[in-house]
């Protein structure tokens, strides 16, 4: 399997060193033609309105979107949430290609500035284990659609969902030691992943 990472801003390096811990192949993709035989991709965290910038004209965007109607599963985070979310409540991206994909309602920079960033343990569906997640101007999913579905909340509103297999999450899952919301993506797809950077895990609830 070969995981594509969007490479064009933001913390794309943290997701391929994520995917070469659990050995996988990955790839950079900056361009339609690095789509070429990938099975999946990754839209990292970082500054929503900077990618919508660098790919316009690039013919990224409509060829990965192309690939995701077809098909090609994704998992957008931070950044990459803003980017497939289906709705924005602001128009702040207005006039932009973005890609959607996934039926969720997404409100930009919801979580507060940079300062303002904060780790906290998301809840999550099937798992004792808190995951140690961090928020950095993180954009809140505010709306569901029907056939999404919650796979770990926080202070009870959902930051990690899935739409068959388009992913979703508010938070930064690459950050840190433990890998397993990209375990969680790739066994979905059928990967068979070694174990990740799993150095500490959050307490066990209850
Ligand atoms: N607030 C950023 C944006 O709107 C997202 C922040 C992040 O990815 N950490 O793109």
């Amino acid at each position: 399997m070969i995981v594509g990472v969007l490479g064009l801003q933001g913390a794309f390096r943290e997701h391929l060193t994520v995917l070469g811990s659990l050995g996988l192949a990955s790839r950079t993709v900056t361009r339609p033609e690095h789509l070429d035989g990938l099975d999946s991709i990754i839209l990292p965290g970082g500054e929503s309105s900077a990618m919508v910038r660098i790919a316009a004209g690039t013919g990224l965007f409509p060829a990965l979107r192309a690939r995701i109607h077809t098909g090609l599963p994704v998992f957008g985070t931070c950044a990459g949430l803003i980017l497939l979310a289906d709705r924005l409540t602001d128009d702040s991206l207005e006039g932009f290609d973005r890609l959607g994909g996934l039926d969720v309602t997404v409100s930009r920079n919801a979580y507060g500035r940079q300062r303002e960033s904060f780790c906290a343990p998301v809840a999550m569906t099937g798992d004792d284990a808190d995951f140690p997640a961090t928020f950095i101007r993180a954009p809140q999913i505010v709306g569901l659609g029907e056939g999404v579905e919650v796979l770990g909340t926080h202070a009870g509103t959902p930051v990690l969902v899935r739409q068959g297999t388009v992913w979703g999450a508010s938070f930064h899952p690459e950050l840190g030691t433990d890998a397993r919301v990209h375990e969680g993506f790739l066994h979905s797809l059928g990967a068979s992943v070694q174990r990740g950077i799993v150095a500490s895990r959050a307490p066990r609830r209850g």
